[in-house]
């Protein structure tokens, strides 16, 4: 398998240097060339496997390069009992006769983030490995609070890398902030960003771009690579759930082979649901992948109309992982969906640049269509859903779940279609407590009580235990406290290379 880049300028090259790479230097984003296909029998075949052998058949044709045993290495490392707190590692919950919830959330940083970046630390150092790499690998990330602490926990101490998180400043929850701020290892650098997560993403992005900046850091050994969903090999992760939750439901008797079934993802920066249109196009049974947004709903009105504006007020929200008005994988879709016509991607992407919009062609929007549909929950929606769910079904979600579930009885209510459902739980409800400690609890039992002291007393109401990725963040020290603004970004990079050398 070999990757281009969606503006066409750029590529074909191995698996192993799109990974190295993370962005195409053209500026877009690298695809696989061909589709991979999988017949029924294969996908029937999964029902007995583990999550690890389910991985290792879904990754194994996009790696040409790397061994079948280097997959299983990547993914046992990954995928284990040390990092994971459930044996399925993605475990499907069913909550009524049509709807099972996916849980995402079970990896080290508690968000759905662990699923790729236990294992992309992984297939990149073997990527560097197998392209004769000299450079050690400088990883940058912004972060709208759970890439960065997932990309902290997947690349913390492994050698001939570092990294470097910015997050903004006022835009992740304090159990979030402590994540990152406690973060342990050599290799790792932290900083808040004065600005939202778009101006934080832009200026990576710029950084990544700047021919002066990659020359400096060349000068000290360092080459740059990105841990956020632009990177293939984080992406390719993702599509191993969908299949393995499709297993799930087969296992159950729950669906018939290649009876079709629809996902529902709570959704940013489209990394998540872009796995699931791979999975389709791969040929899973999927008949709707239902994109739920937050009041930053962008991406519902794009697929609704066919236009894409960033040209609104951008707003904070109870579940911030969603809080984008930039969707980069957006990109991926409509080079696959525009039959991979690059100067049309490039276009697009120039308009949304310049003019803050784009609109698409008709038949490009009667493909998205035909494949999406779209709603959003505003906060107080998504407080409702979080009580609904728990006194219907006894269960637990987070914000970005209720997302997801609210979206979900939207689309049934709308369209009718009843068939089964999966919805894709992105977040534990510790993550996010705060707000699902509020809408469960009155504001008797929860006024006055931070975000640490809540923790114990939803774990208190709920009979479930604090993850031990969460358990005693308040006390443990500060190592981070460096607030920088966007344009200080480039000077924070140099320092903290020419620290490292
Ligand atoms: C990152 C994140 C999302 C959004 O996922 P995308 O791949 O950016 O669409 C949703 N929920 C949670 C909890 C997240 O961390």
């Amino acid at each position: 398998m070999l990757y281009s880049s969606t503006r066409g300028n750029y590529g074909p090259l191995p698996a192993a240097e799109a990974i190295k790479l993370g962005i195409a230097p053209d500026g877009g984003l690298f695809v696989p060339i061909e589709r991979v296909q999988l017949s029924m029998d294969e996908i029937a075949a999964m029902v007995p496997q583990t999550y690890q052998e389910r991985a290792v058949k879904i990754l194994e044709p996009y790696l040409t390069g790397f061994t079948t045993e280097e997959i299983l290495g990547f993914v046992n490392d990954a995928y284990n009992k040390a990092s994971f707190d459930h044996p399925d590692v993605a475990p499907l919950t069913d909550l009524d006769a049509k709807l099972s919830v996916l849980e995402l959330w079970h990896g080290p940083t508690c968000a759905f983030k662990d699923m790729a970046l236990q294992i992309l630390p992984h297939l990149l150092v073997k990527s560097m490995e197998k392209t004769g790499e000299s450079s050690d690998i400088l990883i940058l990330v912004a972060t709208s609070g759970d890439t960065g602490k997932a990309a902290l926990e997947g690349f913390k101490d492994v050698s001939h890398t570092a990294i470097m998180v910015f997050y903004p400043e006022k835009g992740v929850s304090e159990v979030q902030k402590a994540q990152m701020v406690t973060q342990e290892g050599g290799n790792v650098g932290v900083y808040a960003v004065r600005g939202n997560f778009d101006d934080t993403q832009s200026s990576v992005k710029a950084i990544f771009g700047d021919a002066v900046m990659q020359q400096s850091v060349a000068d000290l050994g360092f080459k740059f690579s990105s841990a956020n969903s632009i990177n293939w090999g984080r992406l390719m992760p993702q599509i191993v759930y969908y299949f393995s939750a499709y297993a799930d439901l087969l296992a159950r008797g729950r669906v018939q082979l290649s009876e079709a079934v629809n996902f529902v993802v709570p959704t940013g920066n489209f990394g998540n649901i872009l796995a699931g249109f791979y999975a389709k196009q791969m040929g899973l049974p999927v008949h709707k992948l239902v994109c739920a947004a937050n009041e930053n709903n962008v991406l519902t009105d794009f697929i609704t109309s066919g236009t894409y504006n960033r040209n609104r007020d951008f707003k904070r929200t109870i579940s911030p992982s969603m809080d984008i008005l930039i969707s980069s994988n957006l990109e991926r879709l409509l080079f696959e969906l525009s039959n991979q016509d690059a100067d049309r991607v490039q276009q697009w992407m120039a308009d949304l640049n310049v003019k803050g919009y784009y609109t698409v062609d008709d038949a490009t929007r009667d493909q998205v269509q035909s494949v999406f549909w779209s709603d959003y929950a505003d906060d107080k929606a998504t407080m409702s859903a979080i009580k609904e769910t728990y006194q219907r079904y006894g269960y637990v979600v987070d914000t970005h779940t209720a997302v997801g579930l609210y979206v979900y009885n939207r689309y049934r209510q709308g369209t009718g279609d009843d068939r089964p459902t999966v919805v894709l739980s992105t977040a534990s409800p510790f993550k996010f407590n705060a707000s699902v400690a509020n809408a469960l609890m009155s504001e008797e039992q929860t006024a006055g009580r931070d975000e640490f002291a809540l923790l114990q007393l939803l774990s208190d109401f709920s009979g479930l235990p604090v993850p031990s990725g969460l358990s005693g963040l308040a006390s443990r020290p500060v190592k981070h406290n460096t607030v920088v603004d966007r344009e200080q970004m480039p000077e924070a990079v140099l320092d903290f290379v020419k620290k490292r050398r």
